[in-house]
């Protein structure tokens, strides 16, 4: 290939919200609400070509409409198919043509930000018109445009995800745990996407799921195009267009590395999550459904911290019945027995949402009807999913807990609820372990603060990072824009987390925790010397955790936990943390690449 053709290396630089490395070629997904039109710069040299990508464009939408239009003929007509006349006169027309042509010329552009910058002027001079004949080309004008730009980009649709033809990396604006839950690991090498942040439940699923993923990366699904060759670095945040050899060969250096971190991690797995001084925590996983648990025996992990039942409910036509719900639980119960289980009830609503349930549009989502919320309110369904979960409760070593509790009366009147399921199926016959353990989330800055009180009618607390940041902060945990000021070691949530503790421990309850926070190795020594007994991330991130805690001494730990909260910077606790973490295990931090 002469030097001028050679495919030049862009460096993109998002948000890493999966760990892994991986290489493949582009598939973009188009939101249906996006019109997603590609813009990008055509080198001189191939500007010939794209003069001929438009040409193609159009013959292939004069053929699809003549095609159409045979078939309208045929069903209703002769009178009705003239109307497909009007589109191909617009096809023919000589201005659009050599307009579009010279904008690509002059302007050095690609063929369908050309035809549609072109054609979308055109189309509102003519709907502007006082003449009803040429506003009504207004709409022709559109509705072939359409076609045109379908057959230019030959952009796919967001459905047939679960379905793609050949191993990809995707590009998409964004993605929702849904969408993420349908992918076909085997087809899905990697994604990228122009929004999200490190908590939304899309990245937590691309963890679970080990997909490598970077996201908030502004607007590369309009720039990245079919077929482009991609390296996405999910431990950087660092994606690649056409790498470069020395690319390559210094990524298959980091993977390679990785490979060895990896299996010497293995040695921990049969291995506790004790601290050098001798002091153990539970260290557990997080799931999403019965398909995780051999990920989890594989990790090590000692049960689960958290199992998100909600996603039993999403990707379905209706509600999974009681019976069903049972089923999945009591599958995890069994398999894990007698490690424990937490089922936390059901977690609908924010960016987790069910369209079968009717759930009415909201402004703000997360501060909506969401979780226990919900559940209060519409009780049949809770109450059939603690049936569910009282009945599986006898399988193993199961306990329960409620998502987005913010003070008393909630916790009260699930626990009430509770009481009045446990008396139907004492009264039914139906076995359950009348001593299951039910604990709140820590979630939301109230509970927090009242959590002596929560403490009283608790077995255990769980922290819920990810929204706890996000509400204490006000900020949103899937916005890209305010990623930045996301910050897990501020020193408020540090005297929450601290607070927290402290109140389960005068009442003789636990805490865990199992947001996000767990998950970065950086933080580990921080949240162990703040006095957090139970750690649950995901299956992935078992081994490095465990590994930490095991290079950790507890003494040291509380000392720089005591430090922390007497700091007024989070950039200086995370400081301390990450600096005492690379000390005691400084190979988990080997494929971090310098900014
Ligand atoms: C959390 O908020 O930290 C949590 C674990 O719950 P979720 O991420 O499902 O909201
Ligand atoms: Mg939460």
């Amino acid at each position: 290939m002469p030097a001028s053709r050679k495919k030049v290396e862009r460096i993109f630089r998002g948000i890493p919200v999966s760990a892994g490395v991986c290489r493949g070629k582009v598939y973009v997904l188009v939101d249906p609400k996006d019109d997603g039109i590609p813009h990008y710069t055509v080198a001189d040299e191939d500007l010939e070509k794209e003069l001929q990508r438009l040409d193609r464009g159009l013959r292939e939408t004069r053929s699809e409409i003549l095609q159409v239009q045979q078939q309208v003929a045929e069903t209703l007509g002769i009178k009705d198919a003239s109307i497909f006349d009007a589109h191909l006169l617009v096809l023919e027309d000589p201005t659009l043509i050599e307009e579009v042509t010279l904008r690509i010329q002059r302007e050095k552009i690609n063929a369908e930000s050309a035809f549609h910058q072109f054609s979308e002027k055109y189309a509102t001079t003519l709907s502007n018109s006082k003449d009803e004949y040429l506003r009504e080309r207004a709409a022709d004008m559109r509705d072939v445009s359409s076609r045109i730009l379908a057959n230019l980009t030959g952009r796919h649709r967001l459905s047939p995800l679960a379905d793609l033809p050949e191993p990809c990396v995707l590009v998409s604006h964004d993605l929702t745990p849904s969408q993420t839950a349908l992918m076909d690991k085997t087809k899905v090498l990697g994604f990228i996407t122009d929004a999200g942040s490190r908590t939304s439940h899309t990245a937590i699923m691309a963890r679970s799921m080990r997909i490598p993923a970077v996201v908030g990366l502004g607007n590369i699904s309009k720039e990245l195009r079919d077929g482009q060759e991609l390296l996405v670095d999910g431990y950087n945040g660092l994606v690649a267009l056409n790498p470069t050899d020395q690319t390559l060969f210094e990524y298959g250096q980091i993977i390679r590395r990785q490979v060895s971190v990896e299996e010497s991690l293995r040695q921990v797995r049969e291995q506790t999550a004790t601290s050098l001084d001798g002091v153990r925590v539970t260290l557990s996983a997080n799931i999403e459904s019965p398909d995780d648990i051999e990920s989890v025996k594989a990790s090590g992990a000692e049960g689960v911290g958290l199992f998100r039942t909600e996603y039993l409910f999403i990707n379905r036509q209706r509600p999974p019945t009681e019976e069903e719900q049972f089923d999945a639980y009591q599958k995890v119960a069994i398999a894990l027995n007698p490690s424990p289980v937490i089922i936390r009830t059901l977690d609908l609503g924010g960016d987790k949402i069910l369209p079968e349930l009717d759930i009415p549009q909201e402004m703000n989502p997360f501060l909506g009807w969401r979780a226990i919320r919900f559940c209060l309110a519409e009780t049949a369904i809770f109450r059939e999913q603690l049936r569910a979960i009282l009945r599986a409760s006898v399988t193993g070593n199961v306990k329960m807990m409620y998502p987005m509790i913010s003070g008393l009366e909630e916790l009260l009147q699930a626990n009430a609820l509770v009481e009045e399921v446990r008396q139907e199926l004492r009264s039914k016959g139906v076995p359950f372990d009348e001593n299951m353990e039910i604990g709140a989330m820590i979630e939301i800055p109230s509970a927090a603060l009242v959590a002596d009180s929560l403490a009283k009618r608790s077995k255990f607390f769980s922290l819920g990072t990810n929204d706890l940041i996000q509400y204490s902060m006000a900020v949103d945990r899937l916005n890209a824009k305010i990623a930045h000021l996301y910050e897990p070691t501020h020193p408020a949530i540090l005297h929450l987390i601290h607070h927290t503790v402290k109140a389960g421990k005068r009442q003789g309850i636990w805490t865990g925790i199992c947001g996000e926070m767990a998950s970065d190795p950086s933080l580990i020594p921080l949240i162990l010397g703040l006095g957090v007994a139970e750690f649950s991330v995901a299956s992935a991130s078992v081994p490095a955790i465990k590994h930490l805690i095991r290079q950790t001494r507890m003494s040291e730990a509380i000392a720089l936990a005591e430090a922390a909260l007497q700091c007024e910077s989070g950039a200086e606790i995370l400081e301390r943390s990450r600096s005492y973490a690379r000390k005691v295990a400084p190979t988990l931090f080997e494929h971090e690449k310098p900014c």
